[in-house]
């Protein structure tokens, strides 16, 4: 069999690409691509003459056959997304899964991670964290879904598009209340990366007041005032205990 390689690349700054990535990507048979026009761009600039084939969320079932049947025949095949890690928020996990059914070896080839850039600069606890990725566009599924994060203690990383920020920024704030601390990263390793830190009021007030523009990682303190109540259910149990003996 070959090899699956799951090969990170670049969130915005090429210069990020790792050697061993553009070696992997060189010597691969096929290289598998969320988006072929993109990985064309990349392969361009690190002269990578690799053959594309076409793996994207609308296509994984009949792709990703299409793929295990080259690595039974002995081909190596690198998966890519169009920026960062794959299977994080991008296609990959399902090829991942299948491969593994079928024995393949599965190697994974480090790269940028949008959510972890943020996490380590954000100066919010970097661990327990919890990566969500993108959360629900159904109302009320969001709704469950952050009723159900609001207890974490965790650190908390989403991932959101420009055009859903204010919305986003706004439930937070209804659900998580206005104290706690959001650092918005913003264009990470590009030209015009920023890191707006406060709370999540100002985080709000930040966009209901700009332009809305370029990619956005959001890292949230996680719950400062969950009430422990271990010892309170340690102390039941012993008079109950105490109740029975006596
Ligand atoms: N697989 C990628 C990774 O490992 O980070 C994530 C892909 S996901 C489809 C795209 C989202 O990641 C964007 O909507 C944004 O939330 C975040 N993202 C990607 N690049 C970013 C950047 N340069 N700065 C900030 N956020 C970024």
């Amino acid at each position: 069999f070959g090899k699956l390689f799951i090969v990170g690349t670049p969130i915005g700054n090429l210069e990020d690409m790792t050697f061993r990535a553009v070696r992997i990507l060189q010597e691969a048979d096929y290289i598998a691509a969320e988006d072929t026009r993109n990985t064309i761009k990349l392969c361009n600039h690190f002269e990578i003459t690799t053959q594309l084939i076409s793996y994207h969320e609308h296509n994984t079932r009949v792709a990703g056959e299409r793929i295990i049947e080259f690595l039974q025949d002995g081909k190596d095949i690198a998966i890519v997304s169009d920026a960062g890690m794959p299977c994080i928020s991008d296609p990959g996990a399902d090829l991942v899964e299948l491969a593994i059914e079928q024995g393949i070896a599965v190697v994974s080839v480090p790269g940028p991670n949008a959510a972890v850039t943020a996490l380590v600069a954000s100066g919010i606890a970097p661990q327990p964290f919890l990566f969500f990725g993108f959360l629900s566009r159904q109302k009320k599924e969001l709704k469950t879904q952050l009723e159900k994060l609001q207890r974490y203690e965790e650190t908390l990383l989403f991932y959101e598009a420009p055009h859903r920020l204010k919305q986003t920024l706004r439930s937070l704030a209804e659900q998580f209340g206005d104290e706690r601390k959001i650092v918005m990263a913003r264009e990470l390793t590009k030209r015009f990366e920023e890191l707006l830190r406060g709370t999540i009021a100002e985080a709000v007030e930040w966009a209901e007041s700009n332009e809305i523009r370029g990619e956005f990682c959001l890292v949230v303190e996680g719950n400062q005032n969950v009430q422990h109540e271990i010892a309170t259910a340690w102390w039941t149990d012993l008079s109950i205990k105490e109740h029975v003996e006596h």
